[in-house]
């Protein structure tokens, strides 16, 4: 395993909703923060189920990214999410 250095931070304007732990691929380390995610669900109008599972599989895009060498990249990370939650389809960015 790889030294986890640094903390790669989701933050959508109302508090830090999950983390990747940097350097923990291929055996990723992710710190969901439920309190915010459920505020989040509730000020947005999802349901508690689906932010934690596009917020999950947003941090898992960063681990695959971390993992291929790639830079972490947001926009990236959140088309993946938005692929698999559209199509229960891995979208495989790193080909
Ligand atoms: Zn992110």
């Amino acid at each position: 395993m790889g030294k986890a250095k640094t903390a790669y931070i989701k933050n959508e304007g109302n508090g830090t909703l999950a983390k990747y732990v940097y350097g923990t691929a291929p055996y990723p380390v992710f710190v969901i923060n439920l309190q915010e995610i459920k505020k989040s669900s509730d000020k947005y109008g999802v349901e508690i189920e689906t932010a934690i599972e596009t917020t999950l599989t947003h941090e898992l895009g960063h681990a695959i990214q971390d993992w291929m060498g790639l830079d972490l990249d947001e926009r990236e990370a959140e088309e993946f999410a938005r692929h698999w939650y559209d199509f229960r389809q891995i979208w495989n960015f790193w080909e």
